[in-house]
């Protein structure tokens, strides 16, 4: 079983007024085979967290640590981290005009295998992947992102999760701007992946919607860069029906 742990973690993001902090000491530990949701409300960090683990270069680790299985995740470059086993659903968020979908996934199966897939099994992998996710066969023609609908860039996130077969996935709202078939659809994407592999999970949502289709074994309530409260899924529907605002001490009148 492999563990992801992150420990104290500090982050400031970089902005013209000067670095920020933003992440003040997360705490969290994911085995494989688990997901974890993070919930919390708007402007919390749980983006930062995401792109902290995903080593963007704005966001400054201050302090803490984060390993995978010992080895140091922080001192990886972002090539590395995919390597190791690490799938971050907003690693390649840009345009990339004039290389296909097909192009770009086997690209990175390579890259992250160390060797080129077979390409028979390959194309009927692809071609099962993106039925399963009811794309049409064409879109692995269009050039990455480029046009892309909301549901279309996260049909393609689980595209990549469910063929790249990660360790650890991180899944920053990937729920936002879907429809209740897209939602269904693309959970049960991050299900398949579930029970077909002993991927970790970390599904990041400020809303409970996604978690009545992806049963969290872990819920963690994130307010103002930290974990603030922990428990199982029962958390997210007392924060269905209560909200956030007992986690808010500040905007108590
Ligand atoms: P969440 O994903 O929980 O909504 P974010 O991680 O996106 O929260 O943001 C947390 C805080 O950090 C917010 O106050 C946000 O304005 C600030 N922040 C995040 N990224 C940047 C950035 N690149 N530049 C400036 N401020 C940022
Ligand atoms: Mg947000
Ligand atoms: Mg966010």
């Amino acid at each position: 079983m492999a563990t992801l742990e992150i420990r104290d973690l500090h982050v400031s993001v970089e902005t013209k007024e000067g670095a920020k902090p933003i992440l003040r000491g997360v705490d969290l530990t994911i085995g494989s085979g688990e997901t974890h949701a993070i919930m919390g409300p708007n402007g919390s960090g749980k983006s930062t967290l995401a792109y902290s683990l995903a080593g963007h270069p704005k966001y400054q680790i201050t302090s803490g640590t984060v390993t995978l299985d010992g080895q140091d995740v922080l001192a990886l470059t972002v090539d590395e981290r995919a390597r190791a086993g690490l799938f971050l659903a907003m690693q390649y968020p840009v345009e990339v005009p004039g290389v296909s979908v097909s192009n770009f996934l086997r690209t990175a199966k390579t890259a992250i295998d160390g060797e080129a897939p077979a390409l028979r099994t390959w194309v009927k992998d692809v071609k099962t992947a993106m039925e399963n996710l009811r794309m049409d066969a064409a879109f692995s023609e269009r050039s990455v992102n480029e046009g892309f609908s909301g549901g279309e860039k996260k049909r393609h996130e689980i595209l990549q999760m469910e063929l790249l077969k990660p360790r650890f996935a991180i899944l920053d709202e990937t729920d936002s701007g879907l429809d209740v078939d897209a939602l269904r659809i693309v959970s049960e994407g991050v299900n398949r992946v579930r029970e077909n592999s002993d991927v970790g999970v970390l599904l990041i949502t400020h809303y409970t919607r996604i978690l009545r289709y992806i049963k969290p074994d872990f819920v963690h309530v994130f307010v103002d860069g930290k974990v603030a409260e922990e428990g199982g899924p029962e958390l997210a529907d007392r924060l269905e029906n209560e909200g956030y605002d007992r986690f808010l001490t500040s905007s108590v009148a």
